[in-house]
């Protein structure tokens, strides 16, 4: 693998173990407003992250490269509500996603198509993410200040668990 897309990639596992902190962090805002389901809900999306990371940690080995681990920033620990809370993900998943497609430009420009052919799968994995977190901040939104539909929600969203995604 190229310097220029060790690089790359290097970077885009510092961004995914972020993503991760700042879910848990998010994770512990739902607990301290004792909204298990939705701090469940959150406790998955904190695995994925780091499968993610993973995925991104051993491909970078795979290629020969090598990871190298960067200092990963503080999250934020407070939300006003939980469509605050959901907004602030769906703006970070967006931010991901732009993420992944500059490491793909990346990949094009140093003529990696291995590369690319491994990160069309993030791409997918982007599209799913944002549409997930889009219909959560379309239903919050609805549900407005009625907390018996916030309620009926928590009891939804606890039902989610992390299922690993078989993918090499
Ligand atoms: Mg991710």
């Amino acid at each position: 693998m190229k310097k220029e897309m060790e690089k790359a990639f290097n970077k885009q596992v510092n961004a995914e173990m972020y993503s991760s902190y700042l879910y848990l962090s998010m994770e512990s805002y739902f607990q301290s407003i004792s909204l298990s389901g939705f701090a469940a809900w959150m406790r998955a999306q904190v695995q994925e992250e780091l499968f993610h990371g993973m995925k991104m940690y051993d491909y970078i080995h795979e290629r020969g490269g090598k990871a190298r681990l960067e200092s990963i920033a503080k999250p934020e620990e407070k939300w006003e509500t939980p469509l605050v809370a959901f907004e602030h993900i769906l703006a970070h998943e967006q931010h991901v996603t732009s993420l992944i497609n500059n490491l793909i430009d990346v990949a094009l420009d140093v003529r990696d198509h291995a590369a690319k052919a491994f990160l069309d799968w993030f791409i997918t994995e982007q599209v799913e993410e944002e549409a997930t977190v889009g219909q959560i901040v379309d239903r919050l939104r609805l549900i407005g200040k009625d907390s018996s539909g916030l309620f009926l929600l928590d009891t939804e969203l606890a039902k989610r668990v992390f299922v690993m995604p078989v993918t090499k």
